[in-house]
């Protein structure tokens, strides 16, 4: 089993495939959840593994699997798998990738004729991206997504219940599963950084997938005439906001390495050149690789805003917004990962991912892991590129990982 590679050219035909469908000619693709083309890739996807003679599964929120059956027969199921929607004129990688390299890890096990001791499956999760709803077809499956959520999706009830309607589907709450049923998931994604490229490395083997939290800050202080008030005599919300900005990029720069924070979003009232800010208002998102760190980083970076304040003679506001909790990759198939390089000779480094994946989804239910290619051009945009050699590599370690499991169940 350790000498079994991927079929590299049947890969690379459907691929490419795959890359024409809803292609924007500038190496792009443009398939947002439940659009012409994202359905097209469905329909690739499910004429696919019917041709590779595994058995077709639609559930209810519309993720499309090939299966491969244990022996002797389990409800316990290993799966593998990433999206095929994409955000409006992304890259051909993001997801499609993941996908890909899933059907064609069945289908070499299958075709190996190895023994399985629980199902494989190979799966396509809705609406990765969230044009509608973010992580739709893996939190549904999770039984982590809410009515509530699919009631004020984010791109708006009509889009959604459009959508659902063109894909044929009626209630993707009834895709959840049993989390007694899922033996694992694992899934291999561009890693759309630089980390890998400058690190030399083959394959990045991901520790965590961040946690995120967010607040809106406001700062009151006192309108004043911007001529006739004195520096030292102003309480100036504008300039409580500024000084958080800064000290809170330099908290985070000084003693969270492994952290960021961002403020995307500001404005000042009443918002004229000629008067000094009676408040201020502030967007801040923080992200951290586990629960202690993100616990850690807000009350620092409350009691920063607080000190701010109190500096500048302002009071504060603070609104807790969403936040998404953290992510830790099964340690299990995180071995399984390393096992699988260096059997193939791969240099692999651990990282944490700054962004949200399917992987994050399902590890609140079962033991998930993932891993990263190197990539160019960012992400999110028609540039994002993979070399085939990375691709294989990819491949090669999620067959290899997996037969791992295989063999240690
Ligand atoms: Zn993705």
């Amino acid at each position: 089993m350790e000498d079994l590679r991927v079929n590299m050219d049947r890969f690379k035909v459907d691929f490419e495939a795959l890359a024409q469908i809803g292609a924007t000619g500038d190496g792009g693709v443009h398939r947002p959840a439940f659009s012409q083309a994202h359905l097209a890739a469905r329909a690739w996807l499910k004429q696919s593994i019917l041709a590779a003679e595994l058995a077709f599964h639609q559930d209810a929120a519309g993720n499309i699997s090939g299966l491969q059956a244990a022996s002797p027969d389990t409800t316990r199921t290993l799966l593998i798998g990433s999206h095929l929607d994409s955000v409006p004129h992304g890259g051909r990688f993001d997801g499609a990738l993941g996908v890909v390299t899933a059907l064609e890890v069945l289908r070499t096990v299958r075709e190996a004729e190895i023994p399985l001791p629980f199902n494989l499956e190979a799966i396509d999760f809705t609406d990765e991206e969230g044009t509608l709803v973010g992580l739709m077809g893996s939190r549904a499956l999770a039984g982590t997504l809410s009515q509530e959520e699919l009631d004020n999706p984010r791109g708006g009830k009509d889009a959604l219940a459009e959508g659902l309607r063109r894909a044929g589907l009626a209630d993707p709450l009834a895709a959840s599963r049993r989390p007694a049923d899922l033996a694992g998931f694992l899934e291999v994604h561009i890693e759309q950084g630089p980390r890998l490229i400058d690190a030399g490395a083959d394959i990045g083997i991901v520790e965590a997938l961040v946690g995120i939290g967010s607040y809106e800050l406001v700062f009151k202080g006192r309108a004043d005439h911007a001529g006739t008030t004195a520096m030292d005599g102003r309480r100036d919300a504008g300039l409580g906001a500024a000084a958080l900005v800064v000290a809170a990029s330099r908290k985070v720069r000084a003693d969270y390495a492994d952290c960021v924070v961002n403020f995307g979003n500001a404005a000042f009232f009443p918002g004229a050149y000629n008067i000094v800010p009676a408040s201020a208002q502030l967007g801040m998102e923080f992200r951290a690789p586990n629960q202690s760190r993100l616990d850690m980083l807000e009350q620092e970076l409350l009691a920063l805003a607080r000190q701010t304040a109190a500096d500048n003679i302002l009071s504060l506001e603070l609104t807790r917004q969403a936040c998404v909790a953290p992510a830790p990759c099964a340690l299990q198939i995180q071995e399984a990962f390393v096992a699988a390089c260096d059997r193939l000779g791969l240099k692999h480094i651990n990282l944490v991912s700054g962004a949200g994946h399917d992987t994050q989804a399902m590890a609140a239910v079962c033991p998930a892991g993932m891993i990263f290619i190197p990539s160019t051009g960012g992400s999110h945009n028609p540039g994002e590129y993979a070399s085939w050699e990375a691709v294989e590599n990819g491949a090669n370690t999620m067959l290899q990982a997996a037969l791992s499991l295989i063999a240690a169940y």
